[in-house]
């Protein structure tokens, strides 16, 4: 197989990963000066911060993915879309390997994200779920329904626990965030649908091991989310660690045993990118070191952006978190910088300018660190969906969404809690 990219006169940029850091790449690139090849394993961007309402039947998939080739085709003519894996790249011989066939480039922009860190523990990374993409989030709506339907058909009382405690390590949003919306459906649906069930053995536990939740946002940030989470009826396990997980339990600290079939890791990811980079521009956590300009050492018109790289400098001395606003603002870098070059215009280098973090726990209730104040509650709700809405892809999605959370809103209900696709694991021996 080819790619069958035609030849070209025009510099060639290939960007890997249509995901913030690839889009805005392509938004920013002056179409008519360069040919633009985007590679992505999946034919569509996904819109991460909205996963875990997808998982909790808040959202269709549908609504917070937008399809590349039409993202693409809209930009302009020169500009080529390929559904394939880049295996290796090999910046010696300016080539990208995929599964599909190989391309040679002028400009490789490496914009591939991160993927779940489970810091090497096999029984984990085996027997839990993640949630990095719309699949893991379906599986995770699948998991969830399944198992409550299952809970009924028991008269088992510790199996009847092992399906109906939840389990959630990791205390940053996206475990904040997931912990709020499972004690939410708690409360507002599942006591209405599930009657003949016990709410009360149902449990939502959120295990972190540091002293706070939240630990990239302030103090008050935390504190708060602690108390909605508490108000909201989770049971929230600081200072904790998870060091295994055979399927079925957990045990932690010296005497507490969790039963569960469901726990959901999200307490860490690591940068993810094709082969081909020397060992030594990899940084800590699994990111390729990256200069001032996003350039990777000794190779020119190698760039990585987004969640793969790791600026390393005095102020940022693990590079930047891995956030959308820092894979947006290096690719609109990337893309001025490529831009002066057919210009001969000196570069510019990259600068973040912190936007703010937001986390919401649910209806009213989110915690905003911006830079010129610090909110929580009601307002920082509002800015929340507002800022979401406003980098959510395509107006369609934007639309769907805002329909979907104001229906969501005034009727505390969603009517998206469908099995479509089943989800097996490895131990269900059902
Ligand atoms: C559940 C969740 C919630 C989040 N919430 C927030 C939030 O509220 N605010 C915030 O700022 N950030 C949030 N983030 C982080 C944010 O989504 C990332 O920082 C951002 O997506 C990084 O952008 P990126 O372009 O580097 O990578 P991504 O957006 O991850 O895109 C990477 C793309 O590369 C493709 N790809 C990867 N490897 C290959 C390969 N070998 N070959 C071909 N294609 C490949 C992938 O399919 C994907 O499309 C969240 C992340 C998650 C998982």
């Amino acid at each position: 197989m080819k790619l069958n990219i035609p030849a070209t006169e025009k510099p060639r940029v290939v960007i890997i990963g249509g995901g913030f850091g690839g889009l805005n790449l392509i938004q920013k690139l002056k179409k008519k000066k360069f040919q633009i090849v985007l590679i992505d394993r999946h034919n569509y961007h996904t819109f991460q911060p909205l996963l875990y309402q997808v998982a909790m039947g808040g959202l269709e998939p549908d609504s917070i993915a937008y399809p590349l080739r039409k993202y693409i085709s809209s930009k302009g003519k020169d500009m080529f879309f390929r559904l394939c894996e880049v295996e290796k790249i090999s910046p010696e011989e300016q080539l990208v390997k995929t599964d599909k066939g190989e391309l040679d480039y002028d400009f490789l922009v490496i914009a591939t994200g991160s993927r779940t860190n489970y810091f090497g523990i096999e029984s984990i990374q085996k027997n839990s779920l993640e949630l990095k993409s719309i699949p893991h989030s379906l599986d995770l709506r699948s998991l969830l329904l399944q198992n409550l339907e299952r809970a009924l058909m028991t008269d088992d009382k510790d199996e009847r626990a092992q399906l109906l405690n939840f389990v959630i390590v990791g205390g940053g949003p996206t475990g904040v965030e997931l912990a709020g919306a499972l004690c939410e459906l708690k409360k507002f649906v599942f006591r209405r649908e599930y009657h003949d069930l016990d709410m009360d053995e149902l449990n939502i536990y959120l295990l972190e091991g540091l002293d706070r939740l939240l630990n990239g946002m302030s103090e008050k940030a935390s504190e708060k989310t602690y108390s909605y989470l508490e108000k909201l009826g989770a049971r929230i396990r600081l200072k904790t660690m998870v060091e295994e997980y055979d399927g079925r339990k957990i045990e932690i600290g010296e005497d507490e045993v969790i039963p569960t079939y469901n726990l959901i890791w999200t307490a860490g990811v690591e940068g993810a990118f094709p082969g081909g980079i020397d060992k030594d521009n990899i940084d800590k956590g699994n990111r390729v070191r990256v200069n001032e300009y996003c350039q990777v050492k000794d190779h020119d018109n190698l760039f990585v952006i987004g969640d793969a790289a790791a600026m390393i400098s005095e102020e940022n001395p693990k590079g930047h978190p891995m956030l959308a606003q820092v894979a947006i603002q290096m690719a609109k870098l990337v893309g001025a910088n490529l831009n002066k070059s057919i210009e001969a215009k000196s570069w510019e280098r990259f600068k973040y300018k912190n936007k703010g973090v937001l986390a919401t726990i649910g209806r009213n209730k989110a915690v905003a660190d911006l830079p010129s104040i610090k909110v929580q509650g009601t307002f920082a709700w509002y800015i929340w969906l507002f800022v979401h809405l406003m980098f959510l892809v395509g107006f369609q999605n934007k639309l769907v969404v805002m329909m979907n959370w104001f229906i969501g809103y005034i009727r505390y209900n969603s009517p998206l809690r469908l099995i479509i696709r089943p989800f097996k694991r490895n131990n269900d021996d059902s």
